[in-house]
């Protein structure tokens, strides 16, 4: 009977899942896709929950409440923090896929190895290299983005680098085709031993060629690593929802990195070898040209007098929680008649979809969201371009400057418009640590300041208010 509600519910839980991820794919159905997955993950939980075999072990209790403790305060990080935050969790994942298959081997070898078919050491094998390697790995990913003193955020890259991590790879690969052909002989133990060892050391091998600019897709990709390594638990397992649902996830994780990997015109194998994040300023053609600053008084009468006005957000308004200022503003000039646009850039911010979530909490119609390719063709004719916290994303030396950690990546083409005003608070570079030429250009004035007071300024100059900063 347990066994036929466990089937029913795997089927019930992997529908919820798929549905979720579909829904996830608009704005407007985002909020169901989330409710659908955590159901199917409660479903799925409760169904191996009354397993005979799980039911009277009474500590898995303890197990769930501990999940709680760290789970609750993770789910509370602010929005920026997100992608750590996510990363933290495919290495808790990578971490229990190692661990299972650590205690099905040691457990079978326990009970004399008849069990340890070499099928199922395959899958052992496959998942605590995938489950070792993605927790060290999403732990260094996890240091890089939060930003950690004592782990480098440069790319770290010595001579011969790629033959060493390879190395490493290719030696855990080859003693575990041993340890599964012989998985009960008297060096196994050893060797599986000496896996996970390398499978650990793999992990932050990968890592540390990678700079901070590339760790949201280095995220993704190890989020892909975790799902391939539930597939291999599902068959080490014998759950038919862990085969699922880790199939789901390590598609999803690939198709997302492809999806950066694209709008920042890299390839995977360039994210993964290029240490791409090189701090190093772009080459000053000509003379140095002034920035050139504006007054809000003055930022506030080109808006108005403005037809078409697109605004172009970036991480500085996800760090100054700007979104709600941007919709006041937003209403401010649409009710005098000015055609308002927000031009979307897919890698603006810290994670994809970044923007579309700001903007979407504050209640901006989705119909203003306007994707890159489609916001192009009409900034020539727009009258101003308002850049709020963004850098690389609208940085021309993307198209042509060739030594440039960002040549090749499409941008928005704010230098295009007639009048560009650019709020951030300081000369500072974005996270390619590079300058931009946007913000010295002729008809470009910048807001200097922090998003949402130099807003908040802007919106009280349209409403006739007083008390500007
Ligand atoms: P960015 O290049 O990091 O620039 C953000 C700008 O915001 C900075 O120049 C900063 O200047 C300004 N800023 C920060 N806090 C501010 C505040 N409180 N008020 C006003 N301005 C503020 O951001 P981006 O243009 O959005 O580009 C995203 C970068 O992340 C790209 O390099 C992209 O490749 C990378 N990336 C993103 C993803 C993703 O999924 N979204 C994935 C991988 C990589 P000040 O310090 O002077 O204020």
């Amino acid at each position: 009977m347990t066994h036929a509600i466990a089937q029913l519910a795997a089927v019930v839980a992997t529908a919820l899942f798929i549905f979720s991820l579909y829904w996830m794919n608009d704005p407007k159905t985002a909020r169901r896709g989330v409710t659908a997955g955590v159901i199917g993950m409660l479903v799925a939980v409760g169904a191996t929950w009354v397993q005979p075999e799980i039911v009277h072990h009474g500590w898995i209790v303890l197990a769930i409440g501990a999940g709680f403790i760290v789970g609750v305060p993770l789910s509370r990080v602010p929005l920026t923090a997100v992608p750590q935050r996510t990363a933290l969790s495919h290495a808790f994942g990578g971490l229990a896929a190692g661990l299972v298959g650590t205690a099905e081997y040691f457990l079978g070898l326990g009970a004399g190895g008849a069990d340890l078919t070499a099928f199922r050491m395959s899958a052992i094998v496959a998942e605590i290299i995938l489950g070792f390697l993605t927790f060290t790995g999403s732990l260094m990913a996890t240091g890089k983005l939060q930003e950690v003193r004592w782990i480098p955020q440069r790319p770290v890259t010595y001579p011969g680098q790629n033959v060493v991590n390879i190395g490493v790879l290719v030696i855990a690969v080859a003693l575990g085709v041993l340890v599964a052909v012989h998985p009960a002989a008297a060096w196994s133990a050893r060797a599986f031993l000496a896996i996970v060892g390398l499978a650990l050391l793999f992990g932050v091998l990968l890592i540390i060629p990678i700079g901070g600019a590339d760790m949201p897709t280095v995220i993704s990709i190890l989020n892909s690593y975790a799902g391939l390594s539930a597939v291999a638990m599902g068959f080490v397992l014998d759950n038919k929802l862990l085969v699922t649902a880790g199939a789901l996830d390590g598609s999803s994780g690939l198709i997302l990195s492809i999806i950066m990997c694209r709008a920042m015109n890299r390839s995977f194998t360039n994210v993964l070898f290029g240490a791409f994040g090189t701090v190093k300023a772009a080459a000053v053609t000509g003379e140095q040209k002034a920035w050139k600053e504006e007054t809000v008084e003055g930022a506030a009468q080109l808006l108005e007098q403005a037809r078409l006005v697109v605004i172009i957000p970036g991480y500085g308004m996800a760090v100054a929680q700007a979104q709600h200022k941007v919709r006041e503003l937003y209403d401010q000039l649409t009710k005098r008649g000015v055609t308002v646009k927000f031009a979307i850039h897919p890698v603006a911010g810290r994670m994809p979809g970044h923007m579309n979530v700001l903007l979407a909490e504050a209640d901006i119609p989705y119909t203003a969201l306007v994707e890159m390719d489609e916001i192009n063709s009409d900034m020539p004719q727009c009258d101003v371009a308002l850049v709020v916290g963004a850098n690389d994303v609208v940085n021309p030396a993307a198209r042509y400057a060739k030594d440039s950690p960002i040549y090749g990546m499409p941008i928005i083409d704010a230098d295009k418009a007639r009048t560009v005003l650019a709020i951030k608070r300081s000369k500072k570079p974005g996270f390619a640590g590079i300058d931009n030429e946007l913000y010295v250009q002729d008809n470009t004035w910048m807001l200097f300041g922090d998003a949402k007071a130099v807003l908040g300024d802007l919106v009280r100059q349209l409403t006739g208010g007083s008390g500007l900063h």
